[in-house]
């Protein structure tokens, strides 16, 4: 497996508020490279799956409903310890509680509208990649 990628979502808050380019020169500024791109919009069927792991919790009708109302942009980032620096990066998962600066301070609107995903282990990173790309779309 490797372990110096991660997949992050620009998500559909961060595409309505044009956001998407500022988030894009920070995740640049950061030093990944991008090795996977595009704006896509997920189903619910989708959204359901990508987020299997929550369905249990009572904000997942809200999460399901939010990540399916608009494009996002899918991407996957590669940079050495690229799944917990990026998380570094986009700061908690709460906006409220997110170092200064990071991407999720700085567009977050609430800890449901958080702006990003990102990957939180090397394998969810491969995981959520190969849901979004086929091999031919990674280069
Ligand atoms: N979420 C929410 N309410 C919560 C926790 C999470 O609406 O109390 C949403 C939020 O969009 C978050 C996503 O569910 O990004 C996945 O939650 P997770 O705990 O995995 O946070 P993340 O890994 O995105 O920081
Ligand atoms: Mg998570």
């Amino acid at each position: 497996m490797r372990t110096n990628r991660t997949f992050t979502m620009l998500k559909p808050d961060s595409v309505e508020k044009g956001h998407v380019g500022a988030i894009l020169e920070k995740i640049n500024a950061a030093g990944f490279r991008i090795v996977a791109m595009k704006l896509t919009q997920m189903t619910t069927a989708d959204a359901k799956a990508f987020y299997a792991i929550h369905k249990e919790r009572p904000f997942f009708g809200e999460l399901v409903e939010y990540m399916t109302r608009g494009p996002i942009v899918a991407a996957i980032l590669e940079k050495d310890n690229a799944v917990e620096d990026f998380r570094t990066l986009i700061g908690a998962t709460n906006p409220a509680d997110a170092a200064e600066g990071t991407i999720r301070k700085l567009y977050a609107a609430s800890i449901g509208e958080n702006a990003v995903h990102g990957s939180d282990s090397d394998e969810n990173a491969a995981i959520e990649g190969a849901f979004h790309f086929s091999g031919r779309e990674m280069f």
